[in-house]
């Protein structure tokens, strides 16, 4: 059975007779030593698994502390404070210093049950300290390792601050960055994104950085030596090839240019036939050319919309900015969108303060990408309502931000991050039924990138989605 070896720091031959009277035919063996110098050296040779601490030995009663044991190299022992009966203040001095208990002299309580409590703490302080340790070293071992990858990887605190940074990421964002605000030093944000807020695990998601390149992020939480959760997040480059772009540019742009005549031809026959041009058409026959015209129309929208997405997102187009207002932007679209909406049975609500400040932007272009998040809202609504509102945010240099918020659909989780992808349409009979060739939220992230702006989307799968895009203010 083990021996507990307990330490008595101290000269009161009281307090050592009592002990000694105690501690006698039980599985403890008392070592004395005076509370100087000397005698911690000599206990700290003796590795004591409780040290008794006299203050008596202190010449002031605040001078109490754990240091001169931890420099006498006795780590994580217990100790408990030996104190004149009625010397609460400097009691309770000790106890915030760091001391486990203590005991009054002269001695008259039982020792034995206070010494295993104070024994059982030592055990349980020498296991944390030994996970602090391990948790410690794994977190140096997982700093190695992203030190020598080519990818940016960096920790974030829970208040999202930048704990680490490898040396990729540093060549990316800058050198001597910690400390900042990672949403602001990523991503030039005054928040934190959603994917930081939302997920309280592991995540992915896609990134633009200020090297242009795209990443793919996946994080995750470890947890450090003080219990906080710090997220550890690497990026992998999935920036296409310039080649493969410059292929894929160049296969649609000549497809979709070609596509323009035979559709252009089906028209012109499909009004020929209608006119009776070659002789007169049963009801029958009209309702067939007129389907073939209907979705030879759709055909070609689908063509126009590919071109002019080619053009935008190859950056080859050129905004013709002017100073208007957001009410006139709106203007050139909500009245057809209203007419959808309500013939869905929908409720359109449009809020545009009259105060708001002048905007410079490419009118048709911001009333494009208006029609197309709205549109999609109308699309992916079938009951509820859809809202377009715009507002003001002085922060910064001001911007102005219009939401438009449905309660549709809404769109799963997984797929919020790809929907503004090129041709990305999320999985599912309700979406294919309708109709789109997943082109629209591509376009029209490009069109307010173009203007300085951003757009994003948050959304609960079968509770509805908000759109929301920012523009800056003229001036
Ligand atoms: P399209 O609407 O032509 O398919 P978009 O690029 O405009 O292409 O949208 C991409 C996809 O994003 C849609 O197919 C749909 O799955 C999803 N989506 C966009 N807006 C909404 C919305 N308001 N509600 C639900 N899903 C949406």
């Amino acid at each position: 059975m083990k021996v507990y070896k307990i330490a008595y720091l101290g000269e009161d031959k009281d307090v050592i007779l009592a002990l000694e009277r105690e501690l006698k035919g039980a599985n403890f063996k008392l070592v004395a030593a005076p509370g100087d110098y000397n005698g911690i050296r000599k206990v700290a040779g003796l590795n004591p698994d409780l040290i008794l601490w006299d203050l008596d030995n202190d010449p002031e009663p605040e001078s109490f502390s754990l240091e001169r044991f931890r420099r006498a190299d006795m780590k994580g022992q217990p100790v408990i404070c030996v104190a004149r009966r009625g010397s609460v203040k400097s009691a309770v001095r000790c106890i915030s210093s760091g001391a486990t208990d203590i005991i009054f002299k002269p001695i008259q309580e039982p020792f034995i049950p206070r010494a295993a409590v104070a024994l059982n703490i030592g055990e349980l302080q020498k296991r944390l300290n030994w996970s602090s340790s391990v948790i410690d070293d794994t977190n140096n071992q997982i700093k190695r390792i992203l030190a020598n990858l080519k990818d940016p990887a960096y920790i974030v605190s829970p208040e999202f601050h930048i704990l680490y940074m490898n040396r990729a990421a540093e060549e990316i964002f800058g050198e001597g960055l910690r400390g900042g605000a990672c949403y602001t030093v990523f991503y030039d944000r005054s928040e934190p994104c959603e994917v930081c807020l939302k997920s309280k695990g592991p995540a992915r998601w896609r990134a633009v950085l200020k090297n242009g390149k795209t990443y793919r992020f996946v994080s995750a939480l470890v947890t450090n030596s003080s219990g906080e959760p710090e997220k550890i997040a690497i990026g992998i480059d999935i920036t296409p090839d310039q080649e493969v772009k410059k292929i894929h540019k160049t296969f649609i742009s000549n497809v979709s240019h070609d596509l323009r005549t035979p559709i252009s031809t089906i028209d012109q026959y499909a009004s020929i036939l209608l006119d009776g041009l070659t002789g007169e058409l049963n009801e029958e026959q009209k309702k067939c050319v007129e389907v073939i015209r209907r979705s030879n129309f759709r055909l070609f929208n689908l063509v126009e919309n590919l071109i002019d997405a080619n053009r935008i997102l190859s950056g080859d187009f050129k905004l013709r900015m002017e100073i208007t207002s957001v009410r006139e932007v709106m203007d050139l679209v909500l009245d057809k969108l209203k007419a959808q909406a309500e013939d869905k049975g929908l409720k359109f609500e449009v809020e545009v303060p009259d105060e708001l400040p002048r905007i410079y932007v490419d009118k048709a272009r911001i009333a494009q990408a208006i029609a197309n998040i709205t549109g999609n809202a109308i699309k992916f609504t079938d009951e509820g309502r859809v809202q377009v509102r715009a507002g003001y945010m002085p922060r910064d240099e001001g911007r102005i931000i219009v939401s438009v918020e449905d309660t549709g659909i809404g769109i799963p989780r997984e797929d919020l991050g790809k929907v503004f992808d090129l041709f990305y349409r999320v999985e599912g009979d309700r979406v294919y039924v309708e109709e789109g060739a997943g082109l629209g939220l591509s376009i029209s992230r490009e069109i307010i990138r173009a203007h300085g702006g951003t757009l994003w989307a948050e959304s609960v799968e079968g509770v509805g989605s908000a759109f929301h895009m920012t523009l800056p203010v003229y001036g």
